[in-house]
């Protein structure tokens, strides 16, 4: 260290000290910021997935308006129950039932008739 008096080394050490601890301090805010902000990102993509899911089936119709009511099926008050516009209660259980019967009704109405009884030819 030939060249440097003690003195200049001192106020040397005074300057890099607090700025290398500044640069270490604005380092690790930008990471912690930049951790939260992708959490928080992370966060709202899951509660908009969760949102979507409550209001919309898995065919993509969205599904009717719901409160807290006495399902028309199994009588018992629940949280949710989906009022239909057919003017029918049904908690989540037997709306998805229900759905699944009506599913396969609809497949079967789908299905052209083809032996239908003809009663004006006798
Ligand atoms: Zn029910």
């Amino acid at each position: 260290m030939a060249g440097y008096s003690p003195i200049e080394l001192y106020a040397g050490l005074l300057i890099a000290v607090p700025l290398v601890l500044l640069i270490l301090l604005f380092v690790t805010l930008s990471t912690i910021i930049l951790l939260k902000a992708l959490l928080w990102q992370n966060r709202k993509r899951r509660a908009y997935r969760q949102a979507m899911k409550e209001k919309y089936r898995p065919d993509g119709l969205p599904y009717p308006p719901a409160g807290r009511a006495m399902c028309d099926v199994c009588q018992k008050p629940h949280e949710k129950v989906y009022f239909l516009p057919s003017g029918q209660r049904l908690c989540t259980n037997c709306y998805e039932s229900l759905k699944m019967t009506t599913v396969e009704k609809d497949v079967r109405t789908e299905i052209p008739p083809q032996n239908k009884p003809e009663k004006e030819k006798t």
